[in-house]
């Protein structure tokens, strides 16, 4: 044990103390980047790095210098903010771990003017007393839906728990088999009634349910009936559902409500973009659905939120629910839910206004010229180690909306350059990883031994170019 303890102390001798690092020039302008406290800990944890490095190689570099430098990675990388925008080059413009919709920069600017300080957030400037925090966006949402009264929660999942527990805590709720969804992450619907308290009762099957399912099971226990919108799979064949209202009028004769899970609500007519037609909240009420819930950034290109919009006396229910207090979403969401809307009011612009219609609406020949151009830039830039090729590719909506429907898209097909016996799936991995190390990552699809970046969301084309100069010089 002796000759390893002597090298220990030997080890030591040639590290200076914690005090010493902190008093250094180099170290003393970091605490006052980064503070004391942060700095302090990091010159511990560097120095017990080295004391180990040094045991293992005595010749580890070990000056001062070498301790800022490696300080001073540290501190930069726990300080960089945690949320960092990435070019969404992988085709799905509404990718959920992305952050679905990108929004307007009018809605950005009601964000930052609201969260600047106060706002009339719950308080009615007309009488001068507590307000509803819905009602900033509440009219106007019942403009554009039919809908008598409306409110906003945290996302679509909150809205869909809300209303199941607001209006069928422990009673039962019959739900199609067809239409028993999981939304990607953890959004599954037995689960989601499960904690609301409604007890599902399952009707029909997968591919056919038929009104005389839905009647057999409707009882005294019933809470309400409810339809799901089937948004991230379609099922095809031999099917039968029930149109909504059919649906409707049978909990009417019961005396129930109905409600519709929309999902992506498109609040306007999405052939008018040339995509393809997706159910609106207005068409579901107006065939009978007293209760429509959608999120705020799907289709409908805002923030995160849930809508319900509807009857006023149920709509009423679910806003003196405990739960609605807890899942309630913030200022800057309703701030930017409210811009949006407003360009919805006129829906001849809405492709201007909205960025992810737009992106939605771009054409396959627009994407491809762009991918031409930014093709030229960039093969000088990375030849010999890269090839691009620009082919033809099919986007996605995303987020579960129009699954079946693809958008025909353009892309940069990026093929390793090889050299030795290095296999082709490796270079791939190694170059998409490359790309997410980028000062802003771009995150394409590996597909058919390429690495794809679909162009259809690149807006800020020399702002990509430029980093890839940048990286290379
Ligand atoms: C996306 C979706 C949800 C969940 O919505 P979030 O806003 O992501 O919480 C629920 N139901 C359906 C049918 C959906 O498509």
């Amino acid at each position: 044990m002796r000759p390893m303890i002597s090298s220990h102390e030997s080890v030591r001798a040639r590290l200076p103390s914690v005090d010493a690092v902190l008093r250094t020039p180099r170290v003393t302008a970091l605490i006052e980047h980064y503070g004391r406290p942060a700095t302090t800990d990091v010159t511990r944890s560097v120095l017990a790095t080295l004391r180990q490095q040094l045991t293992d190689a005595p010749e580890t570099p070990n000056d001062t210098d070498a301790i800022a430098d490696a300080m001073e990675a540290i501190l930069e990388a726990q300080m960089a903010p945690g949320l960092r925008p990435v070019f969404n080059l992988t085709g799905t413009v509404l990718h959920t771990n992305l952050g679905r919709a990108p929004l307007p920069e009018a809605a950005l600017e009601a964000i930052a003017r609201t969260a600047r300080g106060a706002s009339n957030l719950e308080f009615d400037l007309k009488t001068g007393r507590r307000g509803d925090r819905d009602a900033i966006v509440e009219d106007r949402l019942c403009r554009l839906t039919g809908g008598e009264a409306a409110t906003i929660v945290n996302n679509n999942a909150a809205a869909v728990m809300l209303l199941l527990n607001s209006l069928a805590n422990r009673k039962e709720v019959p739900v199609s088999r067809g239409e028993l969804v999981e939304i990607g992450g953890a959004f599954r619907i037995p689960d989601i009634m499960a904690r609301s308290g409604a007890k599902l009762v399952e009707v029909g099957t997968t591919n056919r349910t038929h009104l005389k399912d839905y009647q057999a099971a409707v009882g005294p226990r019933t809470g309400l009936l409810m339809k799901v919108h089937t948004s991230n799979y379609e099922i095809q064949g031999f099917t039968a559902e029930v149109p909504e209202g059919d649906l409707a009028a049978l909990a009417h004769k019961h005396e129930l409500p109905m409600a519709v899970d929309l999902g992506s609500g498109a609040l306007t007519d999405m052939t008018a973009f040339g995509l393809p037609h997706e159910r609106t909240p207005m068409e579901t009420l107006a065939d009978g659905a007293d209760l429509v819930t959608f999120s705020g950034d799907k289709l409908l290109g805002g923030p995160q939120a849930g809508l319900i919009v509807g009857k006023a006396e149920l709509i009423q229910r679910l806003k003196r629910n405990p739960l609605k207090r807890a899942i309630r979403c913030d200022k800057m969401t309703l701030a930017a839910l409210d811009t949006v809307l407003t360009f919805y009011e006129n829906p001849e612009r809405l492709a201007e206004e909205v960025p992810s219609i737009r992106l939605l609406s771009r054409t396959q020949d627009d994407i491809r010229t762009q991918a031409q151009s930014v093709a030229n830039a960039l093969r000088p830039i990375l030849a010999g180690r890269v090839d691009i090729d620009v082919v033809d590719c099919k986007s996605q909506i995303g987020s579960g909306a129009l699954p079946v429907d693809s958008l025909p898209s353009a892309a940069l097909a990026l093929i390793p350059v090889l050299s030795g016996r290095k296999s082709v799936g490796g270079a791939l991995k190694r170059l998409a990883t490359d790309m997410r190390r980028l000062a802003m990552p771009v995150i394409g699809r590996i597909e058919d031994d390429r690495l794809l970046l679909d162009l259809r969301c690149l807006d800020d084309v020399a702002a990509f170019i430029r980093q890839f100069r940048e990286l290379s010089g």
